[in-house]
């Protein structure tokens, strides 16, 4: 059905090396211009279309060419530089199912075979793709908003804490021999409370931002992720005496900071959620249907059943919160992570006797392993 905002002209961009071909495809414009009206500008290198894009505003870009020098993906980041606000859509000479979901992941809206082309299907998909783009931008727009309120929330409320923090001080300094001793433990309990208040914030903050600049996946040796948390953990560690063993590790492709975040929180969690042994933890990893699992066993007090899935939810704890401190957002913060990956997190347990951290997360690509070797204690390196 028609509308007079389908009816708009589109300032349409094709990008195709065969003359032919491209003829074929205006005819099949041609013959839908009672569904969209367009306006086709038609260039045969991407060399051109870059050139192009540089002073010209286009609706949408058709993407046909293979260029010798750069791949469709590659072709397509090239693009989404210089027009990131631009839908890209690419159409493949021959049917590869695999070079759509590349060109798709890598930015493009979305890929037609130029075998199956018909006008219909192609006025369709150029309408889709504007819209998807526009809701992309939209949405990026309200993510942006969203993190720079969050951050200015989170600076507004931590400055009033400060004040309070330093006034009860002050108060304790100038005239705490002369109060009640009732009233002195409540005003040094002022500077505990901020505190845990400011912690809670922060984390807060750093789950809402979490995952927000989007993954920067690359082929990793989890030994690394595991020794950078540890590293940022060493005083909990060294102070809890805690040891730990680092098992088989398989390498994967996954973003290697976001990684050491996970590790760090369940690292700690595993070091804080203890009775009276010292910490043990084990990590290793195996292979299950093209994933890779990753495991962290702690000794710790375990967690009851009916709290497996619960856990994972933010702000959730299933303590006696006087006993162990903590705000209840690590885990959701790993559960974030995790999923970015798409992947997922789970938890064996039994209480008393301790728990296992699962996670999956995509296997690497055997061909680009790093062949790295895992220590297995992190006890027995140099830096513990
Ligand atoms: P926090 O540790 O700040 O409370 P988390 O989100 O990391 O927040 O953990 C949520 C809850 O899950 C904890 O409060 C605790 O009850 C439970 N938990 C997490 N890790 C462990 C663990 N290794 N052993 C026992 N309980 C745990």
């Amino acid at each position: 059905m028609n509308n007079e905002k389908q009816l708009e002209k589109l300032n349409i961009l094709l990008v195709d090396e065969n003359r032919d071909s491209a003829s074929l495809i205006l005819d099949q414009l041609i013959q839908v211009s009672h569904l969209i009206k367009t306006d086709v500008s038609i260039l045969q290198s991407l060399t051109e279309a870059c050139h192009s894009l540089e002073s010209n505003k286009y609706s949408v870009l058709l993407l046909c060419f293979n260029s010798p020098v750069h791949s469709i993906p590659e072709s397509i980041t090239l693009i989404s530089e210089i027009a990131p606000e631009m839908p890209v859509i690419v159409l493949a000479s021959y049917v590869d199912e695999s070079l759509g979901c590349d060109a798709i992941q890598a930015g493009a809206q979305n890929y037609l075979f130029k075998e199956e082309l018909t006008g219909p299907i192609l006025s369709r998909t150029i309408l889709h793709s504007i819209e998807h783009k526009k809701q992309l931008l939209q949405l990026s727009n309200h993510n942006e908003t969203l993190q720079a309120f969050a951050k200015a929330v989170s600076h507004d409320l931590k400055a009033p804490l400060s004040n309070i923090k330093m006034i009860s001080e002050l108060v304790i300094e100038e005239v705490g021999n002369s109060l009640d001793s009732t009233i002195t433990d409540m005003l040094q309990s002022l500077p505990v409370i901020t505190n845990r208040m400011k912690i809670l914030i922060e984390d807060l903050l750093h789950f809402s931002l979490v995952g927000q600049r989007g993954l920067e996946p690359d082929y990793i040796s989890l030994y690394g992720a595991i020794k950078v948390a540890s590293k940022l953990l060493e005083l909990q560690i060294r102070n809890q005496n805690a040891t730990i063993n680092i098992g088989h590790l398989d390498e994967v492709y996954a973003d290697g900071s976001l990684l050491t975040s996970v590790f760090q929180n369940l690292i700690s969690n595993a070091c804080k959620y203890v009775k009276d042994a010292p910490p043990i933890i084990n990590i290793s990893t195996k292979i299950d249907a093209g994933s890779v699992i990753v495991m962290v066993q702690d000794n710790g007090i375990g967690i009851s059943e009916k709290e497996h899935t619960r856990i994972f939810n933010p702000l959730i704890r299933a303590v006696n919160t006087a006993d162990y401190e903590g705000t209840g957002l690590g885990l959701s913060i790993v559960k974030k992570i995790i999923e970015a990956h798409q992947g997922r997190v789970w938890v064996e347990s039994t209480p008393g006797k301790g728990s296992t951290f699962f996670f999956s997360l995509p296997q690497a690509d055997p061909s680009v392993s790093s062949g790295f070797l895992n220590p297995t204690s992190l006890q027995s390196d140099p830096a513990y």
